[in-house]
């Protein structure tokens, strides 16, 4: 006679669990990845939810140490809901602050990774929306390959960059894209409607695969075949693309610069804004 991995009764010859312990454990982790995104979103007392969710835990047969990956998936769904309307408030920034709080070692011990990358970006363009340079809230771990000036942080970093260089220019003032449309003040179209934008196609010279920068001075490329830094007082045209940004200095001789595997959305906002602070 098996036991039941969940409850520990008798589960019947050749079985290992109950179908309702097993449906009662699912319906724990739902309740808990909601409960976790309501303390975030709407309660009071965040102190209390340590407590809460582990009664739900106990009750549901959930393990302690199965609770951090739920806790992580409930933040998850929290920041999806506060970056529905675009940008971060700094009272959903005080809220993610003390849900943070709420745990010893949180960057290592919650996998919110991505997650807590898309409140960055939101702060970053939160500070552009009111008018400042963006405060540095990213380090680069390891060697970076920019010697930046006196003053100069780093406001992203992208990694796995492709570079390509447009060639034959006349396709690229002849395509009737360029105009934005500002849907608040100073943030151009809504991530959603951005999918919209077009793909970057294979129209375009690929050069190198590198590292993509922006600092409160300058964009930097560096790649094993080609490095540059530009600074944003000198780019005339950025050019919102679903997976890319393309960019275009002044002078003559200045051929469109494109990267690609980044987010076109965010790079986009980022770098028109810039432009128009520098
Ligand atoms: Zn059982």
């Amino acid at each position: 006679m098996g036991l039941c991995k969940y409850c520990g009764e008798k589960a019947g010859l050749f079985r290992s669990k109950h179908k309702a312990c097993e449906a009662k454990k699912i319906a724990g982790q739902t309740s808990i990845i909601s409960e976790v995104e309501k303390f975030i979103l709407e309660k009071e007392s965040i102190e209390n939810m340590q407590p809460t969710i582990q009664q739900i835990a106990a009750e549901h047969y959930i393990k302690t140490e199965e609770l951090n990956a739920l806790y992580g998936k409930g933040f998850d769904e929290a920041v999806a809901h506060i970056l529905e309307d675009g940008v971060v408030s700094e009272e959903e920034e005080t809220k993610i602050g003390k849900f943070k709080s709420q745990f010893n070692d949180f960057d290592n011990k919650i996998d919110t990774q991505d997650s807590i990358l898309k409140v960055i970006k939101s702060l970053i363009l939160r500070d552009l929306l009111n008018g400042s340079i963006p405060k540095s809230r990213v380090n680069f771990a390891g060697n970076a390959p920019f010697l930046l000036q006196k003053g100069e942080e780093f406001l992203w970093i992208f990694k796995n960059v492709a570079y390509h260089e447009r060639v034959n220019k006349t396709v690229y003032v002849g395509r009737s894209q360029g105009v934005s449309v500002r849907i608040a003040k100073g943030i151009y179209y809504r991530t959603s409607s951005f999918k919209g934008n077009p793909v970057l196609t294979n129209e375009l010279k690929y050069i190198s695969e590198g590292i993509l920068a922006f600092t409160n001075k300058h964009v930097w490329f560096s790649s094993d075949l080609k490095s540059f830094k530009i600074p944003y007082s000198k780019l005339i045209t950025v050019e919102p693309f679903e997976n890319g940004c393309g960019l275009l200095k002044d002078g003559a001789s200045a051929k469109p610069q494109i990267f690609s595997n980044i987010d076109g959305w965010f790079t986009y906002n980022l770098v028109s804004n810039m432009v128009s602070m520098v």
